[in-house]
């Protein structure tokens, strides 16, 4: 039997990458985890965490008018950009020690520098080899930016959390997850912000109430919405600004528009470029995400791969839950695979959304007939604030056996809110169990409990 350095390698040190090398260090396996910079991985370091701090900080400025409606004096408000990020970052050099120490503590040995696979039980990292029974490949993903002239002015997500300045004007290109986060946060905190948009509106993919109400509660905020709108070049004038040449559908004259800044949240691609996969055999799609079937294994035997680097469900708890289940199927003895069906997942938009199990699209495309639900209110807290903020929750229902298939929400708390109901949908529940939970009075929450009025079919 070959005797082999450690019984698994992993590259990347991430959400999944971290999970996995623990979990397997705890069965006992010898275990070593590569990062080329800084344990924590993108959610940690560069997406859902520091993004986060930046949401809460953002929403002080809805706070501080909100107050007055409650009787509050607030004097002048203004946010220290630089304080704030200064406090951000610290928070991220906290997190990033305790990441290292979970894995100093675990005993899985840390490698920096970047890895490459020289073959399917070898990892070479900074000139040195290392050989591994196993090999998990959990490299993440990276923003993936058009190639249209000038695009180099342009930043994605990770430069937009450490920018110098709060810019004036910015232009948010994209309409995903990303994009209508940090278009949120711009607009919150004061900037000018025009958001670009391809489709004919936001967040393709999710419940078209959602798309909606987000668009329509965004316009409210003062973010201006391009629809159907191709950027088609930057410039950089004299005086540092950019000018951003848009145009509509196929029309080759466009407009220009004036900005800051630019920032292109235009999707993310698997960070697996020159691993040396290909090479080895291993089957990559054309994106770059590692085939693997549903046990993480890729085409060729000892290696494996979990979390945006397999672009499957994109979220850092689901590369969790598959970091999870490869070191249960690997070093435990239970072959176990991901169930990917009722993940739940938010956006942190201002309004945030907050979203499980199947829009009435979806549901009613794999199940026929759907009853659905829906309840538009203005919040509590804003009879006396008077913002003219609607909150919008939905339940789509099998019509057939009443299982709820979808929950869907666009208001304050809605992330912690669906969570929950995240599991009622995991043990099936029905729209009689909901009708049978007692709410919870005066919340928003209740309102997914009381909802008796179906819409009438279409
Ligand atoms: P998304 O895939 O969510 O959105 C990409 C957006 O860019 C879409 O609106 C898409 O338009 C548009 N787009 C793509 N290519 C072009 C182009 N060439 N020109 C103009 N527009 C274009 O990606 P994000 O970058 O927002 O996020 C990446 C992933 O990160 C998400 O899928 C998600 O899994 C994860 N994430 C999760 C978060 C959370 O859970 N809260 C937060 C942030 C990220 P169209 O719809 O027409 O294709």
């Amino acid at each position: 039997m070959a005797v082999y350095d450690f019984d698994l390698f992993t590259i990347g040190a991430g959400s999944g990458g971290v999970r996995a090398s623990r979990l397997a260090a705890a069965t006992g396996a010898r275990v070593a985890i590569a990062e080329e910079s800084r344990v924590g991985g993108t959610c940690v370091l560069r997406g859902c965490v520091p993004k986060k701090l930046l949401v809460l900080a953002s929403h002080f400025a809805e706070d501080f008018a909100d107050a007055r409606g409650y009787g509050w004096t607030v004097g002048p408000t203004a946010v220290d950009w630089r304080a704030l990020i200064a406090a951000k970052d610290k928070e991220l050099d906290r997190l990033n020690a305790i990441y290292i120490r979970l894995l100093r503590d675990a005993g899985v040995a840390l490698v920096e520098g970047r890895a490459k696979l020289v073959d399917p039980h070898t990892v070479e990292v900074a000139g040195r080899r290392y050989t591994a029974e196993r090999i998990l490949v959990a490299t993440g993903g990276w923003p993936f930016l058009p190639d249209i002239p000038g695009i180099r002015h342009a930043m994605t997500s990770n430069e937009a959390l450490d920018l110098a300045e709060l810019p004036k004007r910015i232009a948010v290109v994209g309409g995903g997850y990303i994009a209508v986060e940090f278009a949120g946060i711009f607009a919150a905190l004061g900037a000018e912000v025009t958001q670009i948009v391809r489709g004919d509106t936001l967040l393709r993919g999710f419940d078209q109430d959602i798309r909606i109400t987000l668009a329509e509660e965004m316009h409210k905020k003062g973010v201006s919405l391009l629809r159907e709108t191709l950027v088609r070049s930057i410039e950089r004038l004299g005086d540092g600004s950019l000018s951003l040449r848009i145009g509509k559908g196929m029309e080759t004259v466009g407009e220009d528009i004036e900005v800051d800044a630019v920032l292109y949240a235009t999707g993310r691609l698997p960070n697996t470029r020159d691993l040396g996969l290909a090479e080895l055999g291993v089957e990559v799609a054309a994106n770059g995400a590692v085939m693997v079937d549903q046990w993480s294994k890729s085409s060729v035997d000892g290696i494996y791969a979990v979390g945006d680097a397999t672009d499957r469900v994109n979220l850092t708890p689901v590369a969790i839950a598959e970091a999870r289940c490869l070191v249960e199927t690997l070093f435990n003895g239970r072959p176990t695979a991901m169930d990917y069906e009722n993940i739940p997942s938010a956006v942190f938009s201002q309004p945030p959304v907050g979203t499980v199990g199947l829009t009435e699209a979806a549901a009613r495309h794999r199940f026929g007939e759907v009853d659905v639900y829906v309840s538009r209110f203005r919040a509590l807290r804003h009879t006396l604030s008077g913002r003219d903020e609607r909150t919008m929750m939905k339940l789509v229902v099998n019509r057939r056996d009443q299982r709820v298939l979808g929950c869907h929400m666009v208001g304050a708390d809605a992330p912690e809110i669906v969570q929950g109901l995240a599991v009622a949908l995991k043990c099936g529940a029905t729209k009689q169990q909901f009708d049978a939970t007692v709410g919870i009075h005066p919340t928003a929450a209740e309102e997914f409990v009381t909802m008796r009025d179906k819409l009438p079919d279409a």
